[in-house]
């Protein structure tokens, strides 16, 4: 049976980070569940310990860097023990824009770590400053060191075709699909790259917050986009989430 795979979302972020956990785990959903800041990471580590489907990401979020990169040094401490990294990268909105410069030496920093320690997977945080988080990940995490998947793309189309010469998977959630600006870009995006995402709980659904419980309405949505039928999207992903991990 192939897996539904939810590749970026927050579990310990739910009222009920253990309750989450165990449905998810029940419903056999593979799940990605991300670290925003270094310190969250041992009981991130705790929480998904002996589960077969759920895997932690140690994250340093870009939107809690603010002049203060002090929790590096943790980031590092743990690398060792991580496989999967996020969240990482880089915030341009305007709020967080003034902190871009402190942003760019902690990415940096993390995918030198990555590229140094090797067989990572990355997802990464690019929001309004695309080829800026491009630019870092091109200078400092050469492909055959690391993989990287782009959460919630919203680059243009030549920033799309640059990130996919670079080795990128795109990670793909139901806020992207709703968005007909975005729809077009995403459209022209090789099919072997392409993954599912919720970024719970951060995205809400007609008024409801989503899990990884509800992945198949992105799975749905986005075989409206690639014009194949559900089942066989959700298998060329699950595909492409053995690629990632091969
Ligand atoms: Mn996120």
């Amino acid at each position: 049976m192939t897996s539904l795979v939810d590749f970026h979302c927050h579990l310990d972020l739910f009222p009920d980070p253990e309750a989450i956990i165990s449905q998810v785990e029940g419903a056999r959903i593979r799940a990605l569940t991300m670290t925003t800041t270094p310190r969250a990471w041992p009981h991130n580590r705790e929480l998904t310990k002996d589960k077969t489907y759920i895997r932690p990401a140690l994250g340093y979020h870009p939107e809690l860097i603010k002049g203060d990169s002090s929790e590096l040094q943790l980031w590092e401490k743990y690398l060792p023990e991580a496989k999967y990294i996020g969240e990482v990268g880089l915030d341009g909105r305007p709020e967080a824009r003034r902190f871009l410069a402190e942003q760019k030496e902690v990415f940096s920093h993390i995918l030198h770590s990555c590229a140094r320690e090797g067989k990572r997977i990355l997802s990464i945080h690019s929001t309004f400053a695309v080829t800026e988080a491009l630019n870092l990940i091109e200078e400092h995490l050469p492909p055959a060191r690391g993989k990287t998947i782009l959460h919630w793309f919203t680059g243009t189309s030549k920033e799309a075709i640059r990130a996919i010469d670079l080795g990128c998977y795109f990670s793909i959630n139901s806020a992207m699909l709703s968005s007909t600006k975005n729809c077009a870009m995403l459209a022209e995006l090789p099919t072997n790259r392409i993954i599912t995402e919720t970024d719970s709980p951060f995205i809400l659904l007609n008024g409801q917050t989503q899990s990884p419980l509800n992945i198949e309405v992105t799975v749905k949505k986005l075989s409206n986009l690639i014009h194949r039928e559900p089942e066989a999207t959700a298998q060329i992903v699950h595909e492409n989430l053995i690629a990632l991990l091969s």
